[in-house]
């Protein structure tokens, strides 16, 4: 399971592993195509670099993963 923010809804989705259509290897980050819920699909990146360069993007799904 994956957690986006969609940028048409400004709403938090949690998406299933099959919901992302491709990953494309960059040298700064990864980009991984995301098939939302609204319909469309977005891009979203991550990986080490990319994280270290945004801690708090990295480090945000973490907790609203975690069950209460
Ligand atoms: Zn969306």
């Amino acid at each position: 399971m994956l957690l986006i923010t969609c940028p048409v809804t400004r709403t938090d989705e949690l998406v299933a592993d099959r919901r992302i259509r491709s990953v494309v290897n960059h040298p700064t980050h990864i980009a991984l195509h995301v098939e939302c819920p609204c319909g469309s699909v977005h891009v979203y990146r991550t990986g080490r670099r990319w994280a270290a360069r945004r801690p708090a993007a990295a480090a945000r799904p973490a907790p609203e993963l975690t069950p209460a």
